[in-house]
């Protein structure tokens, strides 16, 4: 439709980066774009309203971009899910496979609780790695899982099956 239009106009193809053989996405064309990024603020509000989600995820770094105006357009809590070692308080931290090495995410034990439903937002659906470790890491925080919503989905990857058993039936939704 019309919105999938306007979004998908606005996202670039970079080949090559960050290393030969990969075609980036790349999501800046779209942030530039007031009308844009109106409208993708507003898709992903709708989703967080539909969900009933109490608080929005959002994953570093392009991930804090777009989460944020959501949170406050749908009025809800905004939650930064971080690399390791970025978050001064006491944090739950979760680690997860690259395709070479590893990585570690974290976030503040005392930003989510019982109470929450939560919406994990990126930018982009890769692997579904990182996605997958924040779903852990919200539960384990003793939070409810209202589902995850990104602007970009990579198919070819897989991450919507990697994600399937963290997600446990919330849903999955790609603009
Ligand atoms: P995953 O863990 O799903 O493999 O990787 C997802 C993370 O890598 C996301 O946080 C996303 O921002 C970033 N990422 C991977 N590929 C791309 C891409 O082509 N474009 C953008 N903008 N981000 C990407």
């Amino acid at each position: 439709d019309e919105v999938r239009e306007l979004l998908a106009s606005r996202i670039h193809d970079v080949p090559d980066y960050p290393k030969p053989g990969v075609m980036f996405k790349d999501i800046t064309p779209l942030l530039a774009d007031p009308k844009a990024f109106s409208v993708l603020t507003d898709a992903l509000a709708g989703i967080c309203e539909a969900r009933g989600a109490t608080k929005v995820v959002g994953l570093e770094a392009r991930g804090f971009i777009l989460a944020a105006p959501v949170a406050v357009r749908a009025g809800v809590g905004f939650v930064p899910v971080r690399k390791a070692g970025k978050l001064p308080g006491a944090t739950l931290s979760q680690g997860y496979d690259l395709e070479y090495g590893s990585a570690e995410i974290e976030v503040h034990a005392e930003d989510l609780g019982e109470g929450d439903r939560v919406l994990v937002i990126d930018d982009v659906l890769a692997t579904g790695g990182t996605a997958e470790a924040s779903l852990t890491l919200i539960r384990r925080a003793g939070a409810g899982i209202a589902g995850a919503a990104v602007l970009l989905e990579l198919g070819f990857l897989g991450g919507r099956r990697r994600l399937e058993q963290a997600l446990a039936g919330a849903p999955l939704e790609a603009l």
